[in-house]
């Protein structure tokens, strides 16, 4: 089941094998559906992946 993520007051749903993230409950779950399975990841699922900077602050040190 995908990791639910508030930010700024929008809901994010992110794959917990990968680590995408999705605005759509459904593309989280058909990535994690799909990594679990393949372990690997789907492009065709991965391009509905949301890009934003804030998501990459993990690294920050
Ligand atoms: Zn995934």
């Amino acid at each position: 089941m995908p990791k639910v993520i508030t930010q700024n007051n929008k809901t994010y749903y992110q794959c917990r094998e990968c680590g995408f993230t999705y605005r759509e409950k459904e593309w989280a779950e058909k990535c994690e559906a799909w990594c679990l399975e393949h372990k690997s990841c789907n492009l065709e699922i991965t391009e509905h992946a949301v890009k934003e900077p804030a998501f990459l602050e993990k690294s920050e040190s």
